[in-house]
Formats: C-alpha cells, structure tokens, sequence
C-alpha cells in the first residue's frame, strides 16, 4: 500500500457519510468471509472468500483501488495464496480489480460469456470510467484523484482466463464452490457461486439487496430471463444470500429483488403497449413498496427508463 494515492481516498473516507455502512471483515462461516462494500467511498461491490486447504478463492474484484484496500484484509485472515478470483460479471465496479489479484499471483475466473463481454463492453467502459474519468466535464475531486491514479499507477484490465461454458466446481473436500451460469439477465454471462455445505449464494448483481435498487442498463440485459433466474434461485437449498451490493440476507433478498425487477417490466411493457413515453411512466410507476429496492426514486426513475429502453428494443 503507497501512501500517494491514499492520501486522498482517506481524506475522501472522513467526509460525515463515508462510515455510514460497516467495512469490516465478517465470517460467515468457518473459512468463509465477506467485505461489504460502500458506494460513499466508491467501492460499492461486495467481495467474497472461500479459504480452501490450499489456496484461495475470491468473488469478485471491485475497482482497483477497492482490491488494493481488500487484498490485505485476505491476508489478515490466512497465509494461503489467492489462487482465484471469479467475477460473477463483468462490470466495472465486480472486474476492474481483476489486475490488482492477478499481480498478487492469482488467475481470473468466469463464464466464457462474461469474458467475451470482459473484451468488447468492459474494454470501452475501462477507458470511460477509470482512464479518462478525470477529464470529464462533469468530474468530481474523486475523479480527478482516481485518473491521476490511474495514470501514475499504470492499473491494467486483466480479463477472464479459466473461463466455462455452465459450471465450474472447485471442491477439495473440505469446501465445495460451485459457479454456475444462470444469465441471461443483469448481464449475458451473469454466474453465481454455491456453496452447497454452508448453503450460502453470491450471487452478483443478480440480487442486490441496498436501497438503490438495481442497475438494469446493461444494453444485453435481459429483464425476462432476469426474473426468471431468480426465480430458479429461490428454489435452491439457500439459507444465506450473499447480493452484489449491500447487505447480507436470505432468499428473502431474492424474492424482494424479483418483485421489483417482475414490477418494472410488467408496467413498463404495458406502458410500451399503451404508447406511454418513458417520462410518464417515471411520473406514474410506484415502487415505494418495495423495500429496500425501490426507496430510491432516482434510482428508480433511472431503472424504469433502462428497462423502457431494453423493452422497446426488443422485438
Ligand atoms: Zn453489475
């Protein structure tokens, strides 16, 4: 860790919001542990680890300056080397940190569909979002920070490189992690870790269980077979939901998301038919019920009008 960078993430984590969530280290379950992430300081994403006899294997990466702040927590909890890093999907917030492990020794992990998609969309949003985050118009002190970070530090995107078409396990007898493909939906190659013992579910941005609903603006997003994969996961043997974004749940999290995901495109495609723009339907659809998904009207207004976009596009 060099203090040159640090120094203005930390003067950012003193701002009064930033200790609004807990970023400690929880176990949940023997060899099992879970850093919640936290939007205020961005590094939203939620990051797993399994601690295998031998090795180490990580779900999901964060941005880069999230894996820096997570690799010594890894480090405080075992002397075993982080072999894996599995992204459940390929965006920004779950991959971009994929460089940080992959110097740390370790090989990256996902769907064959979600590396495909790691190569064509996650290689323009690395030059969007993180290179030339900073000379946007609209760039915040953050911004700037992390593009001069960017530039001085020479972060690389390190794709996916043990990739599977459906499923992958990992089992050493002691602990099984099964990842398993079940996009289409927050993205084409959206895949879960299931861990059958602790009867424990990371599932990515498939479920997120915060109050600023979900991100449904992917352009493959596929909100049918989103709902239709939750659905799926409900019905397996889960007693902790481990969502992409906030906190920890049960398959309660998964059904939540699934009314809320279920209620926006069912208004939003009766709305389609009945000829209504995207702007009354953000006037009209309330979510308010869906709690915590829909306590965002922002956020909601931003996942009516993706979803009206997705629908309309498609055939
Ligand atoms: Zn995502």
């Amino acid at each position: 860790m060099k203090p040159i960078f640090l120094a203005p993430l930390f003067a950012l984590a003193a701002l009064p919001l930033a200790f609004g969530q807990d970023q400690k280290v929880t176990q949940l379950a023997p060899g099992v542990y879970f850093w919640q992430g936290d939007t205020v300081i961005r590094r939203p994403a939620n990051c797993t680890w399994v601690i295998f006899k031998d090795y180490v294997l990580v779900i999901d990466a964060n941005f880069p300056w999230g894996a820096r702040e997570i690799l010594p927590e890894i480090r405080r909890t075992t002397t075993k080397p982080i072999r894996f890093v599995f992204n459940t999907h390929y965006h920004a917030d779950h991959a971009f940190g994929n460089g940080i492990f992959v110097e740390a020794g370790a090989t990256i992990v996902s769907s064959r569909e979600s590396a495909a998609e790691s190569r064509s969309k996650g290689e323009t949003d690395w030059r969007n979002q993180v290179f030339n985050r900073g000379q946007r118009p609209e760039a915040t002190d953050y911004d700037k920070a992390v593009a001069a970070e960017t530039r001085t530090k020479g972060y690389q995107l390190e794709h996916p490189t043990l990739l599977f078409e459906d499923r992958l396990v990992f089992d050493d007898g002691e602990h099984r992690v099964e990842l398993i493909r079940v996009g289409p939906g927050h993205t084409i190659g959206d895949s879960v870790a299931y861990l059958p013992k602790e009867r424990l579910l990371v599932t990515g941005d498939l479920c997120v269980n915060w109050p600023s609903g979900n991100n449904t603006g992917d352009r493959d997003a596929d909100p049918d077979h989103w709902v239709k994969a939750l659905d799926l996961l409900a019905q397996w043997d889960v007693k902790t939901v481990v969502p992409g974004h906030g906190r920890v749940g049960t398959t309660d999290a998964l059904r939540g998301q699934r009314e809320y995901l279920a209620d926006i495109v069912v208004q939003v495609r009766a709305g389609l038919k009945a000829g209504k723009t995207a702007d009354s339907l953000v006037q009209e659809i309330d979510l308010s019920k869906h709690q915590p998904w829909g306590a965002s009207r922002a956020s909601n207004a931003t996942s009516i009008r993706a979803i009206y976009r997705n629908l309309s596009e498609r055939p």
